[in-house]
């Protein structure tokens, strides 16, 4: 049987904010970020906290519950990264190239 939390959770947008981010006279929110998310996927548990918690509507829910980071409207708050419980997602100098989260801690101070 069905919840109704379920039912609910299926008919949901993939963004949870009311409206999606779109480009404001500004340009695009992302190019105000001085510090980017880098998500590991393999520390991922898929628990959406990131997703709900993200106030930009940033954080895209795919195929599985999987989420990826728009960095075109994501500004770089660093509350996705507060919010995780399994430490999935760190914050970088923007700019900064990482193949993936133990390189970037490797070069962290
Ligand atoms: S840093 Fe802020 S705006 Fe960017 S994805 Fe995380 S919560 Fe959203
Ligand atoms: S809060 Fe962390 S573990 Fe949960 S979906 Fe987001 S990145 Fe994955």
């Amino acid at each position: 049987m069905i919840s109704k939390v379920e039912k609910r959770d299926r008919s949901m947008d993939k963004r949870t904010t009311i409206s999606r981010p779109t480009e404001g006279a500004a340009g695009k929110t992302g190019s105000w970020r001085d510090q980017k998310p880098v998500l590991d996927q393999k520390k991922c548990k898929k628990c959406l906290r990131c997703w709900i918690f993200c106030p930009e509507g940033a954080i895209v829910r795919k195929e599985g519950d999987a989420v990826e980071i728009d960095y075109e409207y994501c500004k770089g708050c660093g509350v996705c990264m507060k919010e995780c419980p399994f430490k999935a997602i760190i914050m970088v100098r923007e700019g900064e190239v990482y193949e993936n989260q133990e390189e970037c801690a490797k070069e962290e101070p």
